[in-house]
């Protein structure tokens, strides 16, 4: 009989059990898989077109078995390339196909395929691999050939950080997938501990027609449309994809896999080292003269409650009081906001989630009201006029209780205050490129900061 989809046609019966006793263990073999390319005749034969409604359907069964990746695999943009081996991503989040790739390749592979390459991209291995070949001096430098073996030794190792755990659970490994066990390396490292632990050279040189594109290394390649070319996203519209990526991860604490969750906690996790900062201002503040009297750096022991009027030392320090001064000028931009909002809920973790201790104050010309951060649903950032962040850290010194540290959020285009605050200070600063100070003002130098200030670069 056959069925309309032709679902019964061929379908065999059970096969009884065999009797033989099962074959003796074999030694383990390391086979390094084949390319993913068919035996013999051409790879994309002239008039193949790509067939966009199997691509198509195999991102929406990655989307459906991989949910918390949708907005990633729905921001790639495809383009046509009969060059590419397989699939190929670069930096600009277009995803490069050979249609040679997709017609021999079922739906459900080419789905891993997907989540493969928007995890090159998710998990930003361009900007690393470009970071990590300049540490190196691999690509670029040497010749042709060293930088190609380089280049394939990062894409091995980028592959073999993803590759470990997206599989399975209704996404086969894809033929030609590598894995760290190739080099029986152990997995959930990341790119760079492979590269540093393991010599791929012997492996790279088998792989030579793995290529996942500039995104899986930061090298370009010949059939890349670079970043002037069409349907590319601009930084802020990538970082946008991942931090939304990332919120929708972290929501799912428990059903994603641990691979994804530690990739969301940390990648938007800012580079300040709050705790030291902060830890910092507190002895030093402790330390200055006419500074200690108000606040709460010590907890008193839970035994001075018994004995009224005796404080007795305490061992533990109470996290400080921060207020966070952002400047809301026209000249700061929104993304700059976005990672000061980052940066402030950072400093909430650093005073161990006590977010009833930081407070934050938005600032253009005139300061606003100081919102506390436990009472703030989405703080709601307000300015957009001249720029003048006295008026801010007056406010910040004018709450009671005042103030353990202040730290300001700014590009530097301010007046600051001529006097040094009764606190500890840290500037956050926005890069400014010298000689960009002011449009209407071309003559305007704006001060730096005060040296009471411990200034530290954000961006
Ligand atoms: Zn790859």
């Amino acid at each position: 009989m056959t069925g309309v989809g032709g679902a019964r046609v061929g379908r065999s019966s059970p096969r009884p059990y065999p009797m033989a006793p099962p074959p003796p263990p074999r030694p383990v073999r390391v086979t390094v898989p084949a390319a993913p390319t068919g035996p013999s005749g051409p790879e994309n034969p002239a008039g193949l077109r790509l067939d966009m409604e199997k691509l198509m359907a195999a991102r929406l069964h990655a989307v459906k078995v991989r949910p918390y990746l949708a907005d990633a695999l729905f921001a790639l943009h495809v383009v046509e390339d009969r060059a590419v081996p397989t699939m190929a991503v670069d930096a600009h989040w277009r995803c490069y196909v050979s249609p040679g790739f997709v017609a021999r390749t079922p739906v459900e592979e080419l789905a891993g395929v997907w989540v493969h390459e928007v995890s090159h991209l998710l998990r930003d291995h361009h900007g690393r691999g470009e970071r990590y070949a300049r540490a190196h001096e691999e690509g670029g430098t040497g010749d042709a050939r060293s930088s190609r073996l380089g280049r394939l030794r990062q894409n091995i190792a980028a592959d073999f950080e993803i590759n470990d755990d997206i599989y399975g659970d209704g996404l086969p490994r894809p033929t030609g997938a590598v894995l760290p066990s190739l080099l029986r390396l152990p997995t959930g490292l990341l790119m760079e501990e492979y590269l540093r632990t393991a010599s791929l050279d012997g492996l790279a040189a088998e792989l030579a027609w793995l290529d996942c594109g500039s995104g899986a290394d930061g090298e370009p390649r010949p059939w890349e449309l670079g970043p002037g070319g069409a349907h590319g996203l601009t930084r802020q519209q990538r970082d946008a994809v991942r931090f939304r990526v990332a919120e929708g991860i972290k929501g799912r604490r428990g059903t994603t896999p641990d691979g994804w969750q530690r990739w969301a906690e940390e990648a938007f996790h800012p580079p300040q080292p709050w705790r030291q900062l902060l830890g910092a201002a507190v002895r030093s503040a402790a330390g200055a003269p006419g500074v200690g009297e108000n606040h709460t750096f010590r907890r008193p022991s839970r035994r001075s409650a018994a004995l009224p009027g005796v404080v007795l030392p305490s061992l533990r320090r109470t996290p400080p009081r921060v207020c966070v001064v952002i400047d809301t000028s026209g000249s700061v931009s929104d993304s700059e906001l976005g990672g000061a909002l980052l940066e402030v809920a950072a400093i909430a973790r650093a005073v161990g989630g006590r977010r009833d201790l930081v407070s934050v104050i938005s600032c253009d010309a005139a300061a606003g009201v100081a919102v506390p951060l436990c009472r703030a649903e989405n703080i709601e950032l307000i300015g957009g006029g001249g720029t003048d962040l006295r008026s801010g850290f007056a406010r910040a010194l004018a709450a009671r209780p005042r103030p353990d540290v202040i730290v300001a959020f700014t590009d530097g285009q301010t007046p600051w205050p001529s006097a040094q605050p009764p606190c500890r200070t840290v500037v956050g600063l926005f890069p400014r490129p010298a000689g960009t100070a002011d449009e209407d003002d071309p003559d305007y130098v704006p001060d730096t900061p005060p040296a009471w200030a411990h200034v530290v670069a954000i961006g």
